[in-house]
């Protein structure tokens, strides 16, 4: 069985072809499918009886399933999705004044092991096929139609469990789904990928020419510390890691966001400002710092109020373009990965 939802536009004309059919089919298909939001073959009127007959037999038009749904005091709202082979996934809507964002899962667990992350917690397994990513954005979508008030996912991020880079041909057809004017229209400006660092990925991405973001989770201005808290950096380390993000600036007109967890007595002091802002003086982009969202399985500390302001005022002094984060839904196990640990946990143990 083909779920239609995993192909992209062209990839389902070049299907059609296969059954015979005039490449426009797929863009029908995509209208019933993501337009009309139908998942039911006998409502695709302007498709011929017989050939609805055949979609039948060898396709289905399929979302993943909600396991559980967690709703916190701001109104974000934490998803498990249950997968077909019953893996779990989490996915997160986050309300913004500018609209409204989806932080997708792209991996079932994650092997980067990253020693802050509880998505890290659990080995891979398995990565997510496009329609279960696709999957996470659509239940949202449908989440927000109860809701009655016209709203749909109106930015993405993929930031969710998972190196995106490592499924990233699932990632991509993902990507262009949803940027599709024939699908769910989110313009490239409002789809961001984050990576903790796969530099061949980041040049194919470039190579894409699309405008969509690229965010680098840096959280260490040296290699030092960046080897102590993400194995990565023993294959890309950072002078590697900022090669591609340069060629990534060449190719494409983005800025670039360096995402920055600030971690108590790690990385957050004076010193290490000043080396991230020699790192990254001169590069197209931003900071985001982002307060640590404490995760029990582990002995890292948020960074005091204080030495965030001093660490922030800091970069803002020095030219650098620089946020913090603002905490949402912590009260529902937002940070990636915590409510799947829980999950598996229980059902480990
Ligand atoms: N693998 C990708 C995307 C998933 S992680 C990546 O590494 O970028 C998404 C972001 O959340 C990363 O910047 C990650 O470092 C950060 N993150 C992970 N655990 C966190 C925690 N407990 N508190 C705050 N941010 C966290």
């Amino acid at each position: 069985m083909y779920n239609l939802y995993d192909y992209e536009l062209e990839k389902l004309q070049e299907l059609m072809l296969e059954y015979g059919q005039k490449p426009f089919r797929a863009k029908q298909l995509f209208s019933w499918i993501y337009k009309k939001e139908v998942t039911n073959f006998d409502e695709m009127s302007d498709i011929s009886l017989s050939f609805r007959e055949t979609l039948k037999k060898d396709f289905e038009i399929k979302k993943p399933k909600i396991h559980t749904k967690q709703v916190s005091k701001d109104n974000t709202i934490k998803l498990l999705i249950e997968l077909e082979d019953d893996n779990l996934v989490e996915t997160v809507l986050i309300r913004y004044l500018y609209g409204n964002v989806a932080c997708v899962s792209s991996e079932v667990g994650c092997d980067m092991k990253c020693a802050f992350c509880a998505s890290g917690l659990f080995k891979k397994r398995r990565e997510l096929k496009t329609s279960e990513i696709l999957g996470q954005v659509l239940l949202l979508n449908d989440i927000l139609k109860e809701e009655g008030n016209n709203e749909k996912i109106t930015h993405i991020v993929v930031m969710g469990t998972g190196e995106p880079f490592l499924n990233y041909d699932n990632l991509m057809s993902f990507i262009r789904i949803c940027n599709s004017p024939f699908a769910l229209e989110i313009g490239a400006r409002h789809i961001s990928v984050s990576t903790c660092g796969i530099a061949k990925r980041i040049i194919d991405y470039a190579n894409e020419g699309l405008q969509t973001n690229l965010a680098i989770s840096l959280h260490a201005p040296n290699n030092e510390i960046r080897d102590k808290i993400m194995p990565i950096n023993k294959f890309v380390n950072i002078e590697k890691l900022m090669d591609a993000v340069k060629y990534y600036l060449s190719k494409s007109n983005r800025r670039v966001t360096f995402e920055y967890i600030l971690i108590k007595d790690l990385n957050d002091s004076l010193k290490c400002a000043e080396e991230l802002v020699s790192l990254i003086k001169g590069v197209c982009g931003y900071v985001n710092l982002i307060p640590y969202n404490e995760v029990i399985e582990n002995n890292f500390k948020k960074s005091p109020k204080e030495n965030v302001e001093k660490f922030y005022n800091y970069l803002k002094k020095n030219g650098i373009n620089v946020t913090v984060r603002k905490e949402f839904g912590d009260d529902i196990d937002a940070a990636c990965g915590q409510l799947r640990a829980k999950e598996v946990k229980n059902s480990e143990s």
